[in-house]
């Protein structure tokens, strides 16, 4: 009899890739570290320019003259400040977005589809965070001393809102979804989401080629409005049932343990520390960046100051947070194989999502940068699931 070796197993997924393919990955994904840190100078460079410009307090002084209520002058300053810095950041999202996308194959979107979507992105953001800041600056003005620690609150109902609303208003503006259609695919994702209690009849297949070439699925939406969603990447050499029962069973996972939930939590403890900073920070921070002409952190002029810190903070949490979604990732790794126990289907697919996201990182490069667990460890993990429950023959 011959013992099934894990180890073993675990090398021959990762040769199915040549070396070649390993090695751009690792290019990829490793410049994709260094984006981190040039995205958020470009930031900082974008929220300096803007506050030397002074157009955000000139507006604020022009909108004052008329005596309007304060909630409109912060929604109005927050929507031209989101805009403003959406357009000046441009250059740097095309080439982080598209243009480097597109030299490794990722995409085969042209660039002016991505502009346009780019373009209808940006103005649900101002329309959705100038709602934020909006409240997030009523909160400034009512509670002074304490609005950091509502703050969390209201990051918990905002993201709520969000996950609820996206699947059904945000996500079919750039993708086409459509329930999966009758057949062998659509059979057993039902069979597994009725074994799970899982809603069965909200199962899509969407367009994903259009932006990305990258092998996924995925869940989202909250309550009533979760759905399971598969690329049709996932059907273009034909969809293999094992790999379709791992790579769902993986995304009911995050379903079935409400990892959008905990995550929504986690966040808004994250923004009440981040907040608390914020309002430690923002006089010096102010100061630094020469706007003289803010009169404070209740005046929304200042967001980009703002902005300068939570770019600061969010580039120092970037572990932090890699490492929660980490952890989901693995737990739904989990779940697919204990409840689907598709160790090869699995395995099969991730060798797949290798070319966006290197298979064998260090573990220091991992906990830094990984959002999701490195292929070559889930393979193995899955290779020892295999090895302690053999399928019955
Ligand atoms: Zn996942």
């Amino acid at each position: 009899m011959v013992l099934f070796d894990p180890a073993a197993a675990t090398a021959a997924y990762l040769a199915q890739l040549p070396p070649e393919a390993h090695a751009k990955a690792t290019a990829y994904t490793q410049g994709g570290h260094w984006l981190l840190l040039w995205g958020f100078l470009v930031s900082v460079l974008v929220s300096f320019l803007i506050v030397r410009s002074g157009v955000l307090v000139g507006l604020r002084r022009r909108m004052e003259r008329r005596k309007p209520r304060p909630v409109l002058v912060s929604l109005a300053v927050g929507v031209v400040y989101l805009l403003i810095d959406g357009v000046l950041s441009l250059p740097w999202s095309a080439y982080a977005g598209w243009w480097r996308q597109k030299q490794y194959g990722l995409t085969s979107q042209a660039f002016g589809g991505w502009l346009g979507e780019n373009a209808i992105s940006l103005a649900i953001s101002a329309v959705a965070f100038g709602l934020f800041l909006t409240a997030l600056y009523a909160l400034i003005r009512r509670v002074p001393r304490t609005w950091w620690l509502w703050s969390g609150g209201l990051t918990a109902v905002f993201i709520t809102i969000l996950m609820v609303l996206s699947p059904i208003y945000i996500e079919p503006i750039f993708n086409h979804y459509t329930p999966a259609p009758a057949g062998p695919v659509r059979d057993q994702v039902v069979a597994m989401a009725k074994a799970n209690g899982i809603p069965a009849d909200k199962i899509f297949v969407y367009n994903g080629s259009k932006q990305s070439n990258a092998y996924t699925a995925n869940v989202s939406g909250l309550f009533g409005s979760a759905r399971v969603a598969m690329s049709d990447t996932m059907f273009k050499q034909g969809a293999d049932l094992a790999e379709v029962r791992g790579v769902v069973g993986h995304e009911m996972g995050h379903y079935a343990h409400y990892h959008s939930l905990w995550i929504a939590g986690v966040m808004s403890l994250l923004a009440i520390v981040s907040f608390f900073l914020v309002d430690r920070l923002f006089a010096p921070v102010c100061a630094l960046l020469g706007g003289d002409t803010i009169k404070g952190l209740a005046d929304p002029a200042g967001l980009p100051v703002l902005s300068v810190i939570l770019a600061v903070l969010s580039l120092l949490g970037t572990p932090v947070t890699n490492s929660l979604i980490r952890i989901a990732e693995s737990d739904a790794d989990h779940y697919s194989l204990e409840h689907f126990n598709e160790p090869d289907g699995l395995s099969k697919a991730l060798v797949k999502t290798i070319e966006y996201r290197a298979a064998t990182p260090s573990r220091l490069e991992e906990v830094l940068f990984y959002d999701h667990p490195a292929v070559g460890a889930r393979i193995r993990r899955a290779m020892d699931w295999k090895a302690a429950h053999p399928k019955a023959e």
